[in-house]
């Protein structure tokens, strides 16, 4: 299925869960069990993501191909074409295609950590680059991300509307965005969207708290702010008890989900980190509240 045809007036708000591919056999585990506890929750799509440089190939196809096949989840792939040349970006989308996969969101990644990596001279610099390669040549319903404070790298969050219109330009149908703490930055960031004329759906997305230490790593990398008041609240949480910060994480992002579903947002993406527990427990509290 074409996921934009989930977003069309009159449907219900969407739920999706992002999902890695397991590097380790305890990771694999630990995988498994998240699978088979989201898959039961029945979200509209999965996502699946993409290791820097292709590291993740392989691995990401087949957690695609498991959750098509084994639970039967419409899957929104994730492709970072970083220092891709143009022979391996086309053989990991026919790698998709010929699993079924309908739903691409392409993103130009970041370069990656092997200092053995090298970037193919014929790699494409961004993702609507990227999009602009790939569009004419497969027939699948293309995303682009978001960034609802700006990308890390764009001087301002205008500069990098900029480049998100030329995604749609070249071919963008759906924006999946990083995550971000204070609403006011998504409701602000689809204002400015709507200004300029980019009408796809904009789904946020949502990075419920799992530990103080690993949303203050996060946000430094990917550049969602941490409210004062979060990282004081976070400052507060006892150090040794880890199901009170997943407790606190919980009741959070409930509160932001209940206020994004009410100005009629048209889906949440959770981003899981490969944990069941707390994705699992807002989305069943949330359609227990019949919000959703
Ligand atoms: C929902 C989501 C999923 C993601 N999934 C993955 C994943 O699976 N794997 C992974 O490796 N990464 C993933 N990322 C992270 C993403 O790859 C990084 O944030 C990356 O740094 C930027 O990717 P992009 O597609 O937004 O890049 P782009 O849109 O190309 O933008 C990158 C930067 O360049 C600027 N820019 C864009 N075009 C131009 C231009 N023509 N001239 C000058 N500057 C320009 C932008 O303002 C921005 O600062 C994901 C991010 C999100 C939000």
């Amino acid at each position: 299925m074409r996921i934009v045809d989930l977003w069309k007036p009159g449907k219900k708000p969407t739920i999706a869960f992002e999902l890695f591919p397991a590097k380790t056999s305890k990771a694999e585990e630990n995988l498994a069990k998240t699978i088979d506890t989201l898959a039961g929750i029945e979200p509209d799509f999965a996502t699946v993501t993409f290791g820097a440089g292709g590291s993740t190939r392989e691995g990401s196809r087949n957690l695609a191909d498991r959750l098509k096949g084994e639970k039967g989840l419409e899957v929104v792939a994730y492709f970072a074409g970083f220092g891709l040349g143009p022979k391996e970006i086309a053989s990991t989308l026919e790698g998709y295609a010929g699993i079924g996969v309908e739903n691409i969101l392409v993103v130009r990644g970041d370069p990656p950590r092997d200092p053995e990596f090298r970037a193919q001279p014929e790699s494409l610099s961004y993702a609507s680059e990227l999009l602009a390669f790939i569009r004419p040549k497969f027939s699948f319903c293309l995303g682009a991300a978001g960034y609802p404070e700006g990308h890390v790298q764009a001087p301002n969050l205008e500069r990098d509307l900029d480049f998100l219109e030329r995604k749609v330009e070249a071919g963008a149908e759906f924006i999946l965005t990083n995550y971000f703490y204070d609403n006011r930055f998504f409701f602000h960031y689809v204002e400015r969207c709507q200004a300029r004329g980019i009408s796809v759906p904009i789904i946020p997305g949502v990075m419920p708290v799992y530990s103080a230490k690993l949303t203050e790593t996060l946000a430094a990398t990917c550049g969602a702010s941490i409210p004062e008041a979060l990282r004081r609240a976070l400052a507060g949480l006892p150090g040794d008890d880890k199901q009170a910060a997943l407790d606190f994480g919980i009741e959070f992002a409930m509160a932001q989900c209940r206020e994004l579903l009410a100005a009629g947002v048209p889906g949440l993406l959770f981003y899981t980190m490969d944990r069941w527990e707390s994705a699992a427990k807002i989305v069943r509290r949330l359609r227990g509240e019949g919000v959703l």
